[in-house]
């Protein structure tokens, strides 16, 4: 099973090993290991996807959104799922080429929010200007409370609450039921049945942060383990979602420089497509090791903005670039030591790459991505977010999906392989050159390979050792 698995992504990559080639451009990293490992730092090199030196104009356009009718482009505005507000002024609009759309309105209902458009703007009044292509905006409203009712599942006979009520603005002072049951521990409240969406961890704290207000579902379920069951260890990974960052950087070295505002909001459209995105790793690793390893992935979305304080100063070939890793974003502290490898995505809305030029970094457990990054593909070609999360969900055969995976695995490896000495463990890197110089594999697969150590080199099985998945970290 685990083997046919990894066929087909081999021959899966091989048909998209153009596009494969160009990812790993992005995973040359600038690689600095010394022998005190604990302070190791990978920083990749630029870039994911696209082309930098393109912004904004002039890219393919796909024939889809593209094409002009014969009556000119069709730009449309819509409300995400319906729910929560409406668009004032011309839902749809038909303009010549070069022309300016007409303005419209987001416009909240009574007790809902605007909160975005699927652009990654915020304003709610906009004019879209000179217009050269289709585009479909869609606005995302939430609500400024919501109540989940609780579940507390057929074993529970003690007291209930009947629901808890969540507002906005006072989202740090929600307090969840934490019930107890004799020989059982409560693990915490999920949005589901199947215990995949974790909104509380076992002391009640929220872990969703805003993204919760986009939940579907009205209940919440409350997840209970047997005292005493003697379980295999679960591989905990923990994903930091940076939902705000208001900061000061510098763009270089020169003192001189001025410092740069840096003012980012998390969209609902990154919340849900990162969402799924971890999902999806969860899933694949689930797979892939086939009940030998078992995973399970959960999310934190923060919710005070974050400063400089939390950010680092990282040196990319005489580059400055700023990196963002969870041990040092206050709020998440007292979480992570429950994770063995801790992701953070964040950005900078750096778009011109002032502020980074790499794709991500690792240091010992932690491993960062830029938002940016994973984005930039899709930003520089028009291809609405909201287009990409349905291909996402719709298909993990996806191009998009297979990208994404790859990227975020790439980091997760370096969050393990980090935690060994210099000479304790084959470089991932090395085994990246080795299988792409051989030809025939795709990052994707020698992750895998990599993952459950049959990457053959030399003669030998190289990767993460399988004991690292029983036997807790090295040199801890
Ligand atoms: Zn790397």
């Amino acid at each position: 099973m685990k083997k046919r698995y990894i066929n087909n992504l081999i021959v899966f990559s091989l048909l998209i090993s153009l596009l494969i080639i160009s990812l790993c451009l992005l995973y040359s990293c600038d690689l600095s290991k010394n022998q005190n490992n604990q302070n190791n730092t990978i920083i990749e090199n630029n870039t994911n996807t696209g082309d930098s030196g393109n912004n904004g104009s002039n890219t393919d356009i796909g024939d889809e959104t593209g094409n002009e009718t014969d009556n000119g482009f069709i730009v449309s505005y819509s409300v995400d799922r319906n729910v929560g507000g409406k668009i004032v002024g011309k839902r749809s609009q038909t303009i010549n080429w070069g022309d300016d759309a007409e303005t419209v309105v987001a416009v909240a209902d009574e007790d809902y929010i605007f909160v975005g458009w699927s652009d990654l703007s915020f304003e709610a009044a906009r004019q879209d200007k000179e217009i050269e292509r289709n585009f479909e905006y869609v606005a995302y409203f939430q609500p400024i409370s919501k109540i989940f009712r609780y579940d507390y599942g057929e074993l529970y006979s003690g007291s209930k609450h009947g629901s808890v009520t969540l507002n906005r603005d006072n989202l740090d002072h929600v307090e969840f039921d934490v019930p107890q049951m004799n020989g059982y521990v409560f693990l915490g409240w999920y949005a589901d049945k199947n215990f995949r969406v974790k909104i509380t961890d076992e002391n009640g704290r929220l872990m969703l942060g805003f993204y919760t207000f986009d939940l579907d579902t009205e209940v919440i379920y409350a997840r209970w383990k047997q005292n005493g069951m003697d379980e295999k260890p679960i591989y905990r990974v923990l994903t930091v979602f940076v939902d705000e960052v208001e900061a000061q950087l510098q763009p270089t070295y020169n003192l001189d420089e001025p410092y740069i505002s840096v003012s980012y909001k998390m969209s609902v459209i990154e919340q849900r497509l990162f969402a799924l995105i971890t999902t999806g790793v969860c899933d694949y690793l689930n797979n892939l090791f086939d009940g030998e390893v078992k995973f399970e992935f959960d999310n934190y979305y923060t919710t005070r903005p974050i400063n400089e304080n939390s950010f680092e100063s990282g040196n990319n070939s005489g580059l400055r670039t700023y990196s963002l890793q969870a041990n040092r974003i206050n709020e998440v502290q007292g979480l992570l030591e429950n994770y063995r490898s801790v992701m953070t995505l964040f950005s900078m809305n750096d778009w011109d790459r002032v502020l980074h030029n790499v794709g991500g970094s690792s240091t010992a457990k932690y491993g960062m991505s830029h938002i940016e990054e994973e984005l930039m593909g899709y930003i520089i070609n028009y291809e609405p977010l909201q287009d990409v999360f349905n291909d996402l969900k719709k298909d993990r055969n996806d191009i998009k999906w297979l990208q994404s995976l790859d990227s975020y695995l790439h980091e997760f490896i370096h969050t393990i392989e980090q935690k060994y000495y210099f000479d304790e463990i084959y470089e991932y890197h090395e085994a990246l050159d080795y299988y792409l110089n051989k030809g025939g594999y795709g990052t994707l697969d020698i992750s895998a390979l990599y993952l459950l150590n049959q990457a053959e080199i030399n003669g030998k099985f190289v990767g993460i050792p399988k004991s690292y998945w029983e036997d807790g970290d090295p040199h801890m």
